[in-house]
């Protein structure tokens, strides 16, 4: 499987398969779906504590591939956040890129990341 080739219905439909093939829709309550993706994604900058920055560039393998293992972790649960509730995944994340960009209008941010200060010169 690769992103060319893999939707997301295909990926909601093996984290599905992987709950129900072990009848753990039971544990699967939303304040511990949501709970577990919180840990896991504190999994993930656990692996930067303490460590000095390095450009994703400059990455070696091992740590790329423990990245790897804790965003999977963070989309798993996602998903099976999505598939509890019925939530269409393309069109969340579509309407909330949409809303980002009026937010942050390219005329104003591009290459900034923070916007005017309150009350500042605009
Ligand atoms: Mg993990």
């Amino acid at each position: 499987m690769s992103d060319a080739t893999t939707t997301v219905a295909a990926l909601r439909d093996r984290v599905r398969a992987f709950v129900r093939e072990r009848d753990w829709e039971g544990y699967h309550n939303l304040k511990d779906l949501a709970t577990a993706l919180s840990v896991e994604a504190s999994e993930l900058l656990e692996l930067f504590l303490w460590r000095p920055a390095v450009p994703a560039s400059e990455m070696g393998s091992e740590d790329r591939a423990a990245v790897a293992d804790e965003i999977a972790d963070v989309v798993i649960y996602g998903l099976h956040i999505a598939n509890a509730l019925s939530i269409d995944l393309s069109d969340a994340v579509t309407a909330k890129v949409a809303r980002s960009a009026e937010k942050y209008p390219v005329e104003r941010f591009r290459g900034r990341a923070r916007g005017p200060v309150p009350g500042g010169p605009r």
